[in-house]
């Protein structure tokens, strides 16, 4: 409760620098003496834990102020105003509605207090989850050049958690023209979030805006899924191909998510080798056990199982990596005759089976957030693409 006191000094100053001002003028004084008093009982409610009581006063006092005009109202606006955030940070959103509600409604202030009024009453909004108050607060906040990007930065959290993607696309471009990025992250994923929520749409929509993702952010690895993947629906392997191979040098992070999809193209069009030799490619380029595990399985198939174990052997020399070593293991099964020592790596295993169950196989690099499967928001801290394949 302390720090509500500390909140109220500047009211207390406020009425210290009116007691200074006054004038002969006996009414006046009246007030004054009638304002400190209150002021007095409302911290008093404070500090005997009646905070309903206190912000009835409180706000009484405001009402009081509009009418006589009386004091200076800086120090009050902005006391009031912070006291309002203060029960909001602690939770009692509803007393910091009626607290910044007053102030937006009080013909005492001036415009631009009245829009920080706003601002924090769309604030209050946010925390309970009214997004359509909040939104319409937004949107007028949005033609004031010193609110506009908060507001815009509001606006396209509103709209990401309604899904309005069409919505977010148009604010997140907004914003981009007010702090212009290298590589725009953010609307290139509400590009590929709009473009994956269109339905009927013809592809050549789709696409445009997919593209536009690429224009905005190079790295945009979603965009090239989302592009080959229209690719592939038009069976035109060959372009799906190339723009899932360049993944590799886009955002290398990515290329295991790839893989699959990328073998089936190459199987579509009978290329296996030219998919092997991609493999061999990337296996130089970067540490990756999807690609490894990937290039093993082809050689399996086109070579035998002892080939492949031996791919993975001399994999693991390289670098030790759990999963490959579990799939190691299952070669060394396979291989092994019946007896105790097939059972004990049976069990090894298992164990390690069990182990890679247990791990997440995404990590937020912003937050920590572990996950098993990839996402491209993160939902604990809100970052787009820092969710990334973990190496276990
Ligand atoms: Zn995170």
């Amino acid at each position: 409760m302390l720090e509500l006191l500390f909140l109220l000094l500047p009211i207390a100053a406020a009425y210290g620098w009116y007691m200074g001002q006054r004038s002969a003028k006996k009414d006046q004084e009246d007030m004054s003496n009638k304002l400190s008093r209150d002021y007095v009982t409302g911290v008093n409610f404070l500090l005997s834990n009646q905070t309903d009581k206190a912000v009835d006063l409180f706000l009484d006092m405001l009402q009081k102020q509009e009418t006589e005009n009386e004091i200076e109202s800086h120090s009050q606006f902005e006391a009031e105003l912070t006291l309002g955030n203060l029960f909001r940070s602690r939770g009692e959103v509803d007393r910091a509605l009626r607290i910044h509600q007053a102030l937006d409604r009080s013909p005492n202030y001036s415009f631009e207090q009245k829009l920080l009024a706003k601002q924090q009453l769309a604030r209050d909004f946010m925390t309970v989850g009214f997004f359509d108050r909040a939104e319409s607060l937004y949107i007028l906040l949005v033609d004031e050049p010193e609110f506009a990007e908060n507001a815009l930065q509001q606006l396209l959290l509103i709209y990401q958690k309604t899904k309005e993607w069409k919505k977010t696309v148009n604010i997140a471009e907004k914003l981009a023209k007010i702090r212009p990025l290298e590589n725009n992250v953010e609307l290139a994923q509400c590009y590929c979030e709009y473009a994956e929520s269109l339905s009927g749409e013809s592809a050549v929509e789709k696409r445009n805006i997919l593209q536009n993702a690429l224009r905005v952010s190079s790295r945009c690895v979603r965009a090239s899924i989302l592009l080959a993947d229209l690719d592939i629906s038009e069976k035109n392997y060959q372009k799906a191909i190339s723009i899932l191979e360049n993944v590799l040098y886009q955002n290398s992070d990515y290329i295991g998510e790839v893989l699959s999809v990328l073998k089936s193209c190459y199987k579509a069009l009978n290329q296996l080798d030219s998919f092997e030799l991609f493999l061999i490619r990337a296996e130089q380029t970067v540490k990756n056990d999807e690609v490894d595990l990937s290039l093993a399985k082809l050689i399996e198939e086109k070579d035998g199982k002892s080939a492949a174990q031996a791919k993975l052997y001399q994999q693991l020399t390289k670098k030790p990596s759990t999963l490959i070593f579990y799939h190691f293991i299952q070669y060394q099964i396979d291989d092994a005759e019946e007896g105790r020592g097939k059972e004990s790596l049976i069990l090894l295993h298992k164990m390690v089976g069990e182990r890679i169950k247990q791990s997440a196989a995404y990590r937020c690099s912003n937050c920590g957030y572990q996950v098993h499967k990839l996402l491209w928001n993160c939902p604990s801290c809100r970052h787009w693409e820092t969710i990334k394949p973990l190496s276990i």
